[in-house]
């Protein structure tokens, strides 16, 4: 069997060559600032997932449609005033092998821990690394320190006591990584107090590499409390960001390390796919999805959700690549006014030949987003009823 840690060394290997995003994309090739889905698309997807609602859910949410199409945005006008917002959006699944991708925990904190890099600040300035997937080896459900000074502590630690210790003293309410104090880590860890440390420092490497399937997990939680308070602000503004983000979720290139084709000379096909490509054709869609379902088990469908979209990546790079050849980029790029301003954009023709050749694909990921949001919330609201009785709402 191959040891959690070898493999864990490989992947960290991997992670140190990568240049962490921040949520922008490239925009010389094409004229949309725009990123996910588009403002278009995610307003349209939490419009119409609205729909899909039954019964005095489907009623209250109608008379608050505007509320939750405008609001559909929210989540991408933080993502650079808010630290920790951008990586909300995307998961790097490529980073971490292949489907099934085994060797990523589901659950966040074994996630951070598994992917954590913990170490000292010296006062000569050296740093003394604790740990990271590298200083330590794990089999039935215990980790063995090999490196460090962890490693001169006599017993293994239970995997799940250090999940716990990780959870209760490294991240915060909100789910941030925060670092204890030099005391307050040697005490956790029980370390010598005489080891030298000036500062604790974290890395995580799951950070770097988006944490939206993590975080739809939270949002959607964070709307069933919402509904069990009755608080109608709290259930208007967690349903329309949770909206956006399952939006999200269904774009392939929010699946992969390679969002915006930057690895492989196709930079600006992220807002042309979800951009350009719904705001030309959508309204030729059928968005006619059936009523929302109660989901059994929301965290797995957040994980299936990635994975289909992450299966999808291969066809929209290679498609768009193996158009390339046939289009002279004086075919591929034309200009358009927009707002008195004429901007270089993709031309409508090319926009057509790759919207065909993906053969309806945005189209059902449209399709399915809709029906995704309506079912979350619907399954939110049931969930809060199940724990709450008499619900203050709807009213
Ligand atoms: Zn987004």
């Amino acid at each position: 069997m191959r040891s959690f840690s070898s493999l864990a060394l490989s992947l960290l290997f991997v992670f140190f060559s990568a240049t962490s995003r921040d949520g922008r994309f490239a925009t010389s090739e094409n004229a949309f600032a725009d990123e996910d889905w588009g403002f278009f698309a995610h307003q349209k997807i939490n419009r119409l997932a609205v729909f899909t609602l039954p019964g005095p859910l489907g009623g209250y949410f109608k008379k608050k449609i505007d509320y939750l199409g405008e609001h559909a945005t929210d989540p991408d006008k933080r993502r650079y005033a808010v630290p920790g917002e951008a990586k909300k959006h995307y998961i790097d699944l490529d980073r971490y092998g292949s489907f099934p991708f085994e060797h990523l925990p589901r659950h966040y904190e074994d996630a951070q821990l598994a992917f954590l890099e913990i170490s000292l600040l010296l006062p000569s300035g050296d740093t003394l690394p604790l740990v990271t997937p590298g200083t330590w080896e794990s089999e039935l459900g215990l980790m063995w320190f090999v490196q460090g000074p962890l490693a001169k502590q006599k017993r293994p630690w239970s995997k799940k006591d250090f999940t716990s210790l990780l959870k209760e003293y490294f991240i915060s309410r909100k789910g941030e990584l925060k670092a204890p104090s030099c005391r307050k880590l040697k005490k956790i860890l029980q370390l010598p107090d005489t080891l030298p440390c000036d500062k604790v420092l974290l890395r995580s490497f799951l950070d770097e590499h988006g944490i939206l399937p993590y975080h739809l997990v939270r949002a959607y939680w964070s709307l069933v409390r919402a509904f069990e308070l009755g608080d109608e602000k709290r259930i208007l503004k967690q349903a329309a960001d949770l909206g956006h983000y399952i939006a999200d979720a269904h774009v392939p290139l929010h699946t992969t390390e390679n969002y915006d084709g930057q690895l492989t000379g196709q930079e600006g096909i992220h807002a042309f796919w979800e951009s350009r490509l719904p705001e030309l054709f959508s309204d030729r869609y059928d968005f006619f999805v059936g009523p929302a379902e109660y989901i059994e088990q929301p965290a797995d469908f957040f994980w299936q959700t990635v994975f289909e979209s992450h299966s999808m990546v291969d066809s929209v790079l290679e498609i768009e690549r193996q158009l390339r050849a046939e289009y002279p980029q004086q075919q591929r790029y034309g200009y358009e006014e927009r707002g008195g301003v004429n901007l270089r954009t993709s031309s409508r023709t090319y926009a057509l030949a790759y919207h065909q050749a993906l053969n309806g694909m945005v189209e059902r990921r449209m399709r399915a987003a809709i029906r995704a949001v309506g079912s979350i919330w619907y399954t939110a609201f049931l969930d809060a009823k199940k724990k709450r009785k008499t619900l203050p709402f709807p009213p």
